[in-house]
């Protein structure tokens, strides 16, 4: 008798058209809910030396206004120029590019240095909010930027050069990698089974409840079927709605409510100040109605075991399918618990 719950399967994720692999009798020793004393975080609430903090001077002299609230600036160090010429070659389909207009921004979440998303008051959280709304509106109406990538790198793990709490905001005049596949996949499914993929999804979660880890008015935290990380989750909005701007007030209180949550959850997991990469999916910004997607947003967290043992993607992972040893019903189990 084939057992999902212990024997090796693979699982297919509809948005990005993959499979992984899950592995679940490597993990047949118990699990010990280890919480390793690890550096707690001490940060200071104001750090002369951040670069980030009110008043503070960034690279190339440009001094910090002393905010008092969110404070979004333009990025010094920008992957993308807005004033980029359209140039494009190809040769003979083997050698293409083409120049990439955009524009990249830092928004600081709060003044306060050593304050996290799941750390901060719900109202502050809330213009956290209300800023990436605004700052949607406002890239994605300029004419060279067609998509709006809101996203935050949390924790040194996951390469963050600084602790105090912000996001990146990349814009670009084309549709990014994991956008494009997910809206490929979105359409598709709209095309022939005349519904939208993640309402159903979201559904048959909420129904199911075993992969669920938080849900409230407006959202919905659940372990994806076809998670890849450990702890992976996805934040996906209840009533179907392309992108943020579409938020009532109530809902847009309702995200920061769940972020909130959902962020606390991961830090009493292994005790720590929980790193991950967490950003938003959400329609292109090109003029067109794109009902087919479908708010969310991934949170991809690199701890597996402990506050100190993560994990890698090599090997197998790079060459043939991502693998996953816990599945994902009992990686929501674990944050449901804590
Ligand atoms: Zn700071
Ligand atoms: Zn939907
Ligand atoms: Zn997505």
């Amino acid at each position: 008798m084939f057992d999902w719950t212990h024997d090796p399967h693979r699982r297919f994720n509809p948005l990005t058209r993959e499979w992984v692999l899950v592995s679940p009798h490597r993990t047949d020793r118990p699990w010990q809910g280890q919480t390793e004393e690890t550096a707690v975080d001490h940060e200071p609430a104001y750090d002369p030396k951040c670069y980030l903090c009110p008043g503070n001077s960034r690279a190339g002299g440009v001094r910090n206004p002393p905010y008092i609230s969110t404070f979004v600036f333009d990025n010094d160090f920008a992957a993308l120029k807005p004033d980029t010429p359209v140039e494009r070659f190809d040769q003979e389909g083997l050698l293409q590019a083409e120049s990439e207009p955009g524009l990249c921004r830092v928004v600081c979440f709060s003044p306060q240095h050593n304050l996290t998303i799941a750390n901060m008051d719900p109202s502050d959280l809330r213009i956290v909010v209300d800023t990436w709304v605004d700052q949607y509106l406002e890239l994605g109406a300029r004419p060279e930027i067609n998509y709006v990538q809101i996203f935050e790198n949390r924790g040194a793990m996951m390469g963050a050069s600084n602790p105090h709490p912000h996001c990146q905001i990349w814009s670009s005049h084309t549709l990014p990698n994991e956008s494009a596949r997910e809206q490929a996949s979105l359409l598709e499914w709209r095309e022939r089974r005349g519904t939208c993929l993640l309402c159903e999804y979201a559904r048959m979660e909420r129904s199911a409840g075993e992969r669920k880890v938080e849900e409230n008015d407006a959202f919905l935290t659940v372990v994806p079927f076809w998670a890849v990380w450990p702890f992976e989750t996805m934040v996906i909005s209840k009533r179907h709605m392309s992108s943020i701007e579409q938020m009532t007030a109530a809902e847009r209180d309702a995200l920061a409510d769940i972020l909130k949550r959902t962020t606390a959850r991961y830090d009493r997991l292994f005790n720590v100040s929980f790193p991950y990469s967490m950003g938003f999916h959400q329609r292109p910004t090109d003029g067109q109605a794109h009902d087919e997607h479908h708010l969310h947003l991934h949170f991809y967290p690199p701890l597996l075991r402990s506050a100190t043992v993560r994990k890698f993607l090599v090997g197998y992972e790079m060459l043939a399918t991502p693998q996953r040893d816990i599945t994902a019903e009992s990686a929501a189990k674990r944050l449901r618990n804590v």
